[in-house]
This record gives C-alpha cells, sequence and structure tokens, in this order.
C-alpha cells in the first residue's frame, strides 16, 4: 500500500574516470572490484537496511551521525567513506603532486610542513590492525589531525570533517600489492586531486 512516504534509495557516486586510469598506481582490477562490487555492495545493503526503519528518508550523514552501532551505521560509514575515496583521486595528477592554497597553509600550521603529514598518516595505515581507515580530517575548531577509524567507522561519526581517506582494508590493496600495504600507501600521494581536498575543508 501507498503510504506517502518519500522512499530514500542511494545510488553510486559517479566514477569520474575510466576505471584503469589510476593504473599502476591502482589497477583496473582493483577499481572493478573495489567499486563496482564492493562499493555497490555497501550501497544495496544500506538500501535494504534502511528500509521501513527511523532512518529511512534521513541523509548519507544523518545516517553516519545517528545510527547505533551495527550493520546499518557500519553500511552506512562504507558508503559514505568509499564516495568520498573514488572522488579524490585523479589520472592527471601534475609530477610534484602537493597541496597548494589554504589547504597547503592549514598543513603547514598544524604539522609543520607536508612531509610531517605524509609521515604520520603512512605510520597510521602501517600501524592500523585488521580494518579500516586512515583520515586526515579537521576539527570543529578548523584544526587538521590524523585520525585511525577501524572497519566501517568514519570522521563525521566524531564530529569532524574527512579530507582525505586511505582505505587500509585489503580488498583496496590486495590485488596490486599483495601483503605491501606500506608501498601502496605511498604510491597513492601521485594520484591525488588536491584540489578536491581542499574543496572539503571548512574554512
Ligand atoms: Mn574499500
Amino acid at each position: 500500500m501507498y503510504t506517502g512516504t518519500a522512499r530514500t534509495e542511494f545510488k553510486m557516486p559517479t566514477l569520474h574516470y575510466p576505471t584503469g586510469a589510476l593504473s599502476p598506481i591502482i589497477s583496473q582490477a582493483t577499481i572493478e572490484y573495489h567499486y563496482g562490487k564492493h562499493l555497490q555492495t555497501y550501497i544495496n545493503n544500506l538500501n535494504r537496511l534502511v528500509e521501513n526503519t527511523d532512518f529511512e528518508g534521513l541523509t548519507l550523514r544523518e545516517i553516519v551521525e545517528q545510527a547505533p552501532h551495527g550493520p546499518l551505521f557500519n553500511n552506512a560509514g562504507q558508503v559514505l567513506n568509499h564516495s568520498l575515496y573514488f572522488e579524490q583521486f585523479t589520472p592527471s595528477a601534475p609530477a610534484n603532486n602537493t597541496p597548494k592554497g589554504n589547504l597547503k597553509e592549514y598543513i603547514s600550521f598544524d604539522f609543520g610542513n607536508f612531509d610531517t603529514l605524509k609521515s604520520k598518516m603512512e605510520d597510521a595505515a602501517a600501524s592500523l590492525f585488521g580494518s579500516g581507515w586512515v583520515w586526515l580530517a579537521q576539527e570543529e575548531s578548523g584544526k587538521l589531525a590524523v585520525i585511525s577509524c577501524h572497519n566501517g567507522d568514519t570522521p563525521m561519526r566524531h564530529r569532524m570533517t574527512p579530507l582525505y581517506g586511505i582505505d587500509v582494508w585489503e580488498h583496496a590493496y590486495y590485488l596490486d600489492y599483495q601483503n605491501r600495504r606500506a608501498e601502496h600507501v605511498k604510491k597513492l600521494w601521485d594520484i591525488i586531486d588536491w584540489e578536491v581536498i581542499e574543496s572539503r575543508l571548512q574554512i
């Protein structure tokens, strides 16, 4: 029966580059599985789990902020994390790919310099046990921080703005790097779209 309730259907975010465009840093096969299979599954699960709950009709952000820990939160968090993740890379990054403008100033103010930020994120990614994410995120005060999130957790759950996220679930790198997570993380610096990251900054 028609109830008049708005039915929210979460959809796949657009991939702004061909699946093979980030190769060899991220191979076509990895994008096809990661974007095409893993993210699609999180979206399907989210749509199924939110149906006929108090969270139906809420935005993704509201679900991530309010859902109790469990399958709905896990899948909503992963949809949010992956939407940001696939958007933040570009096949046409410049040779010396570093933050510019306001973002560069924020990084210098909070970390000293870009190399220190890189080291902090690489160390956090190497030491995160199991599955999860390492984020450059922004606190409500405006300050930048590097935080580690387990499984589908996300900075938005902690009232922080996600800026750049490293997915350290094995599905993000295992086809290309096997157990060499650290090598994968280091190579990602070359394909970051820093204009996208800067656009997420709350100024
Ligand atoms: Mn992933």
